[in-house]
C-alpha cells in the first residue's frame, strides 16, 4: 500500500506512535529500489539518512524536534551536502565531495528533515527533457517514452513516484515548474532572492533560483518558510521577512486575474492545454473573481533575452572548471594549457559547451553591447512590464508549458526547438517574480497538464494561498 504522499500523513503517524522516522525513511528507501530503473536518483544517502532519522526519532521522544521532523526530502545534484559527492550530473565533477553544505540544505537539517539523496538533472541546470546528464536520462513513472522535463526531472520524478516526500530543484527559466508539468506535481519557483544560493552550483547567478516540488501545497509551502530569509553568506539573498506561508493558506476574496493573450493563442499551444486553461479561467469568472485577457506584446523577446543573458553568466560561471581545482583532469595533458583545454574538453557536455560558446560570443568586445547590453536593457523592460501587469492584477494565469511531455530525443539536434519548449516559463525568471505549477488536467494520451500562476514580487504568501484554492477548480 502506498504510504507517507505528504507531511500530514507522515505527522499523524509519528504522533499515533504507528511509526517512527527510522521507518518513514526505509519505506522510501525500498521504493527508491524497486523503482531504480526510473534513474531519478544519482546517489542513496541510505546511512546518513537512517542515523539523521535515529536522532530525529530520539528528539521526538523528548520533544525537541524541529518543525520538519520525519520529512524525507531528495535535492537535486547542484545542491551541497558536506561529505557528500557533487557534480551538477556533469563527467566534469567527477569525483567532487562537498566541504560545505548549501544554506538551504542546511536550513532542512536543522529543522530535522531527512536527506536521502541527490537527484538527477540536466548538466549544470542546461536542459528541458533532463537528456544532457552523465548519469543518462530520467524515466517518468507513468511508464512511457516521453521525458520528465528539466533541468530538475530527477527532483520531478521523486516526487511523482513517491520516493521521498518533497524535493529540492532549482529554476533558472523554468526547471522547477516544467518538469513539475510534465509529471503531474506541484513545483514552485520562489522570488529570485528569496532563498539563499549559497552551496547552489551555478548556472546564471542572476537568474537561479532553488525551488520545491511537492505533492501538497501545505508541504511546498512548510519547506519554503524553513529555506527562505536572509544569509550572511549570500549578499544577494532578501532582507524581507518570511511569512508564515503554511498557516496563511486560507483563501475568501476576490480577485483580479490576467490571462495572457500571447500565451493563450501561441500557434506552438496544444488545444488541451489551451482547454484546460480557459476552463479554470471560466469557472474563476463564475465563482465571482474578475478574469480578463491582456495583452504582453514582449513575449516573443523573453526567450531570447533569457538565452543571451544566462549563456553570458554561464560562460563565466563555468570557468572556474579547469581541471585544476575541481573534479575532473584530463590524463592527456602534456602542458598547462593542454590541461585546460583537454579537461574542459573532455569534462563537459554538448549543450554545456555550446551555451559557454554562445555566452563568450556575446560577451566578447565586438558584440557585448549589440548583445549582452541590449538584453539587460531588454530585460529591464520585461521586468517593469511584469510587475506593472502584476500591480493592475492579482495574479497572471498561464500554461506552464506549451506542450505536454514530449518523446525522448524529439528535439534532437535542434537546441532551438529545445529552447522554445522554455515560452511560458522564461518571463517569471527574466522578471525575477514567483511562479508555480500546479497540475491541471491530462491530455487525451494520460499526459498531465500544468497550470501557471504568477504573482508579484514577494507575494509567496498570496500565491500559495491562491493556488491552494486554485486547485479545488482544477481538473484531476
Ligand atoms: N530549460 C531552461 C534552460 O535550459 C531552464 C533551465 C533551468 O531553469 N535550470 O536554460
Amino acid at each position: 500500500m502506498e504510504k507517507y504522499r505528504s507531511f500530514d500523513e507522515i505527522q499523524i503517524a509519528l504522533k499515533k506512535g504507528e511509526s517512527d522516522c527510522r521507518s518513514i525513511v526505509n519505506y522510501y528507501l525500498q521504493n527508491i529500489q524497486t523503482k531504480a530503473h526510473l534513474n531519478a536518483f544519482v546517489e542513496v544517502y541510505a546511512q546518513s539518512a537512517l542515523e539523521q532519522a535515529e536522532k530525529v526519532d530520539q528528539k521526538l521522544v523528548a520533544g525537541t524536534a524541529g518543525r520538519l521532523a520525519g520529512m524525507v526530502i531528495g535535492i537535486k545534484d547542484v545542491l551541497t551536502y558536506e561529505g557528500h559527492p557533487c557534480t551538477a550530473s556533469s563527467k566534469i565533477l567527477n569525483g567532487y565531495v562537498s566541504q560545505h553544505t548549501a544554506t538551504a540544505v542546511q536550513r532542512l537539517l536543522d529543522e530535522d528533515a531527512i536527506i536521502i539523496g541527490r537527484l538527477n538533472c540536466d548538466e549544470f541546470g542546461m536542459g528541458s527533457s533532463n537528456e544532457s546528464s552523465v548519469y543518462g536520462k530520467v524515466l517518468q513513472e507513468i511508464g512511457t517514452n516521453r521525458v520528465p522535463g528539466g533541468s530538475s526531472g530527477g527532483s520531478a520524478v521523486a516526487v511523482q513516484a513517491n520516493l521521498c516526500t518533497v524535493s529540492l530543484g532549482t529554476d533558472t527559466g523554468g526547471s522547477v515548474r516544467q518538469p513539475a508539468a510534465f509529471t503531474g506535481v506541484i513545483g514552485m519557483k520562489p522570488t529570485y532572492s528569496r532563498v539563499s544560493r549559497w552551496g547552489l552550483i551555478a548556472y546564471a547567478s542572476s537568474f537561479d533560483t532553488i525551488g520545491i516540488f511537492s505533492t501538497t501545497l501545505p508541504d511546498n509551502a512548510r519547506i519554503l518558510e524553513v529555506i527562505a530569509g536572509y544569509d550572511t553568506k549570500d549578499s544577494t539573498s532578501s532582507s524581507v521577512e518570511v511569512a508564515p506561508y503554511s498557516n496563511s493558506l486560507q483563501f475568501n476574496k476576490k480577485v483580479k486575474i490576467a490571462l495572457l493573450k500571447e500565451a493563450l493563442h501561441a500557434p506552438s499551444l496544444q488545444a488541451e492545454i489551451k482547454e484546460n486553461t480557459l476552463s479554470v479561467a471560466e469557472k474563476l469568472k463564475l465563482a465571482g473573481h474578475e478574469v480578463e485577457e491582456v495583452e504582453f506584446p514582449l513575449l516573443p523577446y523573453v526567450l531570447p533575452t533569457y538565452y543571451i543573458l544566462t549563456t553570458a553568466e554561464a560562460s563565466a560561471n563555468l570557468a572556474r572548471f579547469d581541471g585544476v581545482k575541481y573534479g575532473y583532469r584530463s590524463p592527456k595533458a602534456p602542458n598547462l594549457e593542454q590541461l585546460y583545454k583537454n579537461s574542459r574538453s573532455e569534462g563537459f557536455g554538448e549543450e554545456v559547451k555550446r551555451r559557454i560558446l554562445l555566452g563568450t560570443f556575446v560577451l566578447s568586445a565586438s558584440y557585448h553591447d549589440a548583445y549582452f547590453t541590449k538584453a539587460q536593457q531588454v530585460r529591464r523592460i520585461i521586468k517593469d512590464q511584469t510587475e506593472k501587469l502584476l500591480t493592475e492584477f492579482d495574479f497572471l494565469l498561464l500554461p506552464t508549458t506549451p506542450t505536454t511531455a514530449f518523446k525522448f530525443g524529439e528535439h534532437g539536434d535542434d537546441p532551438v526547438s529545445m529552447y522554445l519548449e522554455d515560452l511560458f516559463t522564461v518571463q517569471a525568471a527574466v522578471a525575477g517574480v514567483p511562479a508555480i505549477s500546479i497540475p491541471n488536467g491530462k491530455d487525451k494520451k494520460g499526459l498531465p497538464i500544468g497550470l501557471q500562476v504568477l504573482a508579484n514580487t514577494f507575494k509567496e504568501t498570496e500565491l500559495y494561498a491562491f493556488s491552494h484554492y486554485l486547485s479545488t477548480l482544477t481538473l484531476n
